[in-house]
């Protein structure tokens, strides 16, 4: 299993446990509750003694538990949580592993939803620190006593930033501090950051692992690299497992089963279904994504293009290194923000929409709308400007991409 490829894995995992009657992909699992013929059975699924049990399908059902499987797969993890959004798997996370009087570094460059939720955080008692993570210095220096945890995106969106995902793995290793990283932009068909010493891995399986836009879902990955036995906030009655399983198994408890913010199998199973082209898409993707990049770039009406694939960014080397490929997520400024709307609007083929790692090519204003709550200061701060457009690569082909900014961009000037 382990020396098969990428996509081979994928595409033939389901079958290894027995499908029944041969099923080469896991069937939906409807059932809410599971009955068993002796007690015994019910008690052991309970108590966690009957290893791989269902009970109630909040905690998960057979057609989640596919999905989980394959998700730790692809991430070379030790095991996983799905979740109903990527936003349910990222608070569970937090909420579930900090306590108040605690305090988390992160990357100043977030999702603008978990830059959110860090106010909630606050309120809660629980200290964040936001930095520039493209220098390790910055997280190093935030460090406090009290310091539980760091959180990172492997690129920022929208404007590409890629911390130092390494030297942030290492600092975190030497400084014994749980390390989160969110994978969504990548995926792990460009990066497993597992290979740079994350802990925990988090996933919005809405964007490009499920690559249609049909379902929404959310995983945590834990990696099997951390020590929870030494992590002060694991529940008393969860140090009875192993030390490696605890994090996870606290995650499940405390944040799947008690904040309920389950997964339907319906949608594990739309996403298992476009996981099976995750790499062909995301080769596909960022195939138009660095055409597009080299387009727009050299376009009068353009100002700065910031995409990790092109050789005249700052952060290439770097992607280069860690990343398979630069990913579908592109940015840019037009020169005149005042055509902004007219020239979103001349588009025709690019849906004007939000969301990530869709099929279709998708195009957002960033300033007024996903970035709009945040603030000027935020804005600022994360080098957002008023003429910035946020690009979600698709697969049509590359010609008619270039073709329909070539007649937009006219309106422009
Ligand atoms: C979309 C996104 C999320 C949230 O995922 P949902 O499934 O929409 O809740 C989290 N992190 C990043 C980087 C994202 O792009």
């Amino acid at each position: 299993m382990d020396k098969q490829g990428f996509t081979t894995g994928i595409v033939h995992g389901d079958r290894n446990p027995g499908a029944e009657h041969g099923g080469v992909r896991q069937p939906i699992h409807t059932s809410v509750q599971y009955g068993f013929e002796r007690v015994e059975d019910l008690i052991g699924v309970f108590q966690g003694t009957k290893k791989g049990g269902f009970n109630y399908a909040r905690q998960g059902t057979l057609t989640t538990a596919a999905l989980e499987r394959k998700i730790t797969s692809l991430e070379q993890g030790a095991g996983s949580i799905c979740f109903g959004t990527g936003m349910a798997a990222i608070s569970a996370v937090f909420l579930t592993l900090l306590r108040a009087g605690d305090h988390l570094v992160s990357s100043r460059y977030v999702f603008g939803n978990t830059n959110s939720l860090f106010g909630t955080l606050r309120t809660l008692g629980i200290e964040v620190t936001m930095v520039d993570s493209t220098s390790v210095e910055n997280v190093a220096n935030a460090i406090r006593p009290n310091t539980r945890m760091a959180f990172v995106e492997t690129i920022a969106n929208p404007g590409t930033q890629i911390p130092d995902l390494k030297g942030i793995g290492e600092l975190c290793r030497e400084r014994g501090l749980a390390y989160v990283v969110d994978n969504t932009i990548t995926s792990p068909a460009l990066f497993v950051p597992k290979a740079v010493g994350a802990s925990l891995v988090v996933n919005s399986l809405t964007k490009t692992i499920a690559g249609h836009g049909a379902a929404l879902g959310g995983a945590v990955t834990d990696t099997g690299l951390f020590d929870w036995s030494a992590y002060p906030n694991i529940a008393d009655e969860y140090r009875r497992s192993a030390p490696k399983e605890q994090g996870l198994l606290q995650i499940r408890k405390k944040g799947l089963r008690d904040m309920g913010a389950a997964l339907s199998s319906e949608q594990a199973h739309s996403i298992a279904m476009g996981a099976e082209t995750l790499a062909l898409r995301v080769a596909k993707c960022s195939e138009n994504a660095l055409a597009l990049a080299r387009y727009l770039e050299k376009h009068e009406a353009i100002g700065r293009v910031f995409y990790p694939g092109l050789e005249s960014q700052l952060q290439y080397e770097i992607a280069r290194a860690l990343f398979k490929g630069a990913s579908w997520l592109l940015s840019f400024e037009l020169r005149n923000a005042d055509r902004m709307i007219e020239v979103v609007n001349a588009l025709k083929l690019l849906v004007k929409a939000t969301g990530l790692g869709d099929t279709r090519t998708l195009i957002i204003p960033v300033a007024p709308t996903i970035f709009y709550e945040a603030g000027p200061e935020v804005r600022k701060s994360m080098g957002i400007s008023d003429g910035m457009l946020r690009l979600s690569a698709g697969i049509e082909d590359t010609d008619d991409l270039i073709a329909d900014f070539e007649q937009a961009l006219k309106l422009a000037a």
